[in-house]
């Protein structure tokens, strides 16, 4: 069985997917973080962003893979070739770099097949932005999670500082919204809810109300 979660960056979409994959004894792949990881290896090879068949030759080249840490069934380290990049995907460069990568038809072709070849292997949490849309549509449980440009950017602020890392909440705030507009805007894929797909909205929710809410509508559909 497959559930897929799709919605803007800073929904809370990776934590709550992970925690709902760890509930079901489902496992979760999250396809944001292969985009990264290209973006990851693009800004390492000195790759331009708009270089699009050199963002797809690097797509098509490395295999990305996922891990785990001891005693965790979510598998929360990722890796790309022989570099593992779990912590260094979640940065802010990588943020903004992440997009223009996102938004070439070459890189997403290479990761298509990756991604349902992994998703349709078993039972599946899988969370993105064209999940419930392009990779799955057939996809037994849908959900489009969001919240609004504010509530994501101080939640995404709080990250960084809790990592130590100093940004301006106006900068994270501006980075969200110019995610939302290449994300929604672009062509290949362009991240919608799909017509199926439930909403939720988490603006005003902590995470266990996402969770709980998630769950309930996990187990309305399927019983
Ligand atoms: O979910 P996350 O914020 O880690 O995703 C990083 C970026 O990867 C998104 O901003 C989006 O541009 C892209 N992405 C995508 N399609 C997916 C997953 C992520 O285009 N299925």
């Amino acid at each position: 069985m497959i559930v897929a979660i799709d919605g803007p960056s800073g929904a809370g979409k990776s934590t709550v997917a992970k925690a709902v994959a760890k509930e079901l004894g489902f496992s979760c792949l999250d396809t944001g973080a292969m985009y990264r990881a290209i973006a990851w290896r693009a800004l390492q090879d000195g790759v331009a962003l708009d270089d699009e068949p050199a963002l797809g030759a690097i797509a098509r080249t490395y295999d990305i893979a996922f891990g785990h840490v001891e005693g965790d069934p979510v598998p929360r380290r990722v890796f790309i070739g022989d570099d593992e990049v779990t912590d260094a995907i979640r940065t802010a460069e990588i943020d903004r770099a992440v997009s223009p990568v996102s938004a070439a038809p070459a890189v997403r072709e290479a990761l298509l097949d990756q991604q349902r070849r992994i998703g349709n292997a078993g039972d599946y949490v899988v969370e993105g932005r064209d999940i419930g849309t392009v990779v799955l549509p057939d996809a037994t449980v849908k959900i489009f999670l969001t919240a609004s440009p504010e509530a994501r950017a101080t939640r995404r602020w709080k990250e960084y500082q809790q990592k130590g890392i100093d940004t301006p909440y106006e900068d994270v705030l501006a980075d969200v919204k110019q995610r939302d507009y290449q994300d929604t805007h672009r062509a290949a894929a362009p991240l919608r809810q799909a017509d199926d797909a439930q909403l939720l909205d988490t603006s005003e929710m902590n995470f266990e109300q996402s969770l709980e809410a998630m769950k309930k509508m996990i187990v309305e559909k399927v019983g």
